[in-house]
């Protein structure tokens, strides 16, 4: 899908201006790509209308080119299907108790997220106690203990093999009561289809146990078969809530959009491997940025707009694609940083940015920082410059001395801009649609 619609974005970015035939056929492209990636029907038929409601009679505006609007416009109509807000689990206060119960077909992730919620529950101060339902499987329960104790959560389990899943369900919280946990996780037993069985079974827990999240664990490539599954368990069980596992594979963004646009549940969480601690917050916005394949790349041309005229952008985009960034740039970025809002704001719109790749430059926007940022960038010779490769130990302290400050200070500078020549990579690889796009959640 995202191949697919990165060409044709690609495409539209390239012209200057847009006819009404291009919107047409963009949008006949994208109904494409969307049925391709097996994006229901029926979901697919909606966005289109939506997307063409919106679109026609729209006005291009803030300066935007037609195509750079039409962008937009799927892209807002991607974030709101998909849930425009973020949405959390259920919880109670940590004073009392809270169950989650987790479904879902044979392998579909269930055990291997329950350890990951558990473990991420833990870390915002809850007592979680993981409860090992499914009795079918011979490995099952063990499987979810080996998993606990790398994140060192307890188990709960029938050892004597007396009970029924309903029944363990119920004892499970009645030892969390007991013993101090305020919540109890709930690994069902799946089946390899939808079943009757596992239904009932579903159906028993949440008459003998108080089940506050009853959340839908869903293998991402599955595809179409996702949307029958979820809408499934929806009618005969109840769903508050979904996790699409797998995410990290060869994913189809699509199940994301059809489940939520199908059974209208929140997506919670994404599943992005199979170690424990590779569950992520499920962002609707970035999740159809990551459909689109380029990251919040609208926002960023929207704040552009205002601030920066065309051509200087243009030419900025120019030099990230070829990645020929030099540190004239450098100086002229952040003078343009200054006007979108800080560098902080912009860095956090580039997909897989980290929290302390961004720290590294709060101080870099400092005016008096600047002011010295510039003395040592002026003392460079016209050929550091534009090929700062070249800065060796004896140029650094050659421009230390001119610029009046410490090498150490210079070095910092230089480290500063390899860390921002390497998201300006990142940066222009996205906009060339390139494959990276690991920022996700
Ligand atoms: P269950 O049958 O629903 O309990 O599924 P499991 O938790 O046993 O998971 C089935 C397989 O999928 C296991 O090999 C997991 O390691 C793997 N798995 C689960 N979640 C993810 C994920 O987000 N990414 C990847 N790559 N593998 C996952
Ligand atoms: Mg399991």
């Amino acid at each position: 899908l995202s191949d697919k619609l990165q060409n044709i974005f690609k495409n539209l970015r390239k012209k200057g201006k847009l006819t009404e035939e291009d919107v047409k056929s963009a949008l006949k492209e994208v109904k494409l790509a969307l049925l391709e990636a097996d994006v229901s029907f029926k979901v697919v038929k909606s966005f289109m209308k939506d997307v063409q409601d919106r679109a026609v009679g729209a006005d291009v505006m803030n300066g935007l080119n037609p195509g750079q609007m039409v962008i937009k416009i799927v892209s807002d109509e991607l974030t709101s299907l998909m849930g425009s807000e973020m949405v959390d689990l259920k919880l109670n206060p940590q004073t009392s108790m809270t169950v989650i119960m987790m479904m879902g077909l044979n392998g579909a992730g269930k055990t291997t997220t329950s350890a990951k919620l558990a473990a991420k529950l833990k870390s915002r101060g809850y007592r979680p106690l993981l409860a090992g339902l499914d009795i079918y499987r011979p490995a099952a329960v063990k499987q979810l203990q080996v998993n606990a104790e790398k994140i060192g959560i307890d188990v709960y389990w029938d050892d004597k093999h007396e009970f029924l899943p309903p029944d363990i369900a119920k004892n499970a919280v009645g030892y969390a009561q007991q013993n101090g946990y305020n919540i109890v996780i709930l690994d069902t037993a799946g089946r390899l289809q939808i079943d009757k069985d596992m239904m009932d079974e579903l159906h028993e827990i949440k008459e003998k146990v108080t089940v506050d999240d009853s959340i839908l664990v869903v293998d991402a490539m599955t595809g179409q078969d996702a949307v029958n599954v979820a809408s499934a368990f929806e009618e005969k069980v109840g769903i508050d809530g979904v996790i699409l596992t797998k995410l990290d594979g060869d994913t189809r963004g699509g199940v994301a959009l059809s489940i939520r646009a199908t059974v209208g549940k929140p997506i919670l969480y994404v599943g992005m491997g199979e170690k424990l601690d590779d569950l992520q917050q499920f962002y609707p916005d970035r999740m159809a940025s990551r459909i689109l394949g380029m990251g919040d790349v609208m926002t960023l041309i929207e704040k552009a707009q205002q601030n920066v005229n065309e051509e200087q952008a243009r030419a900025m985009e120019q030099k990230l694609r070829k990645a020929s960034f030099g540190f004239d740039d450098y100086l002229a970025s952040m003078d343009q940083m200054k006007k979108m809002g800080g560098m902080k704001s912009v860095l956090s719109m580039i997909p897989g940015v980290s929290t302390s790749q961004m720290s590294q430059f709060e101080d870099a926007i400092d005016e008096k920082a600047m002011a010295r940022t510039e003395a040592i960038i002026y003392s460079m010779t016209p050929k550091e410059r534009s090929n700062p490769d070249i800065l060796t130990p004896s140029r650094r302290a050659r421009v230390a001395k001119g610029a009046g400050v410490s090498i150490d200070e210079v070095n910092r500078l230089c480290r500063q801009f390899e860390q921002s020549r390497k998201l300006m990579k990142q940066y222009g690889n996205m906009l060339k649609g390139g494959k990276k796009r690991r920022g996700f959640g």
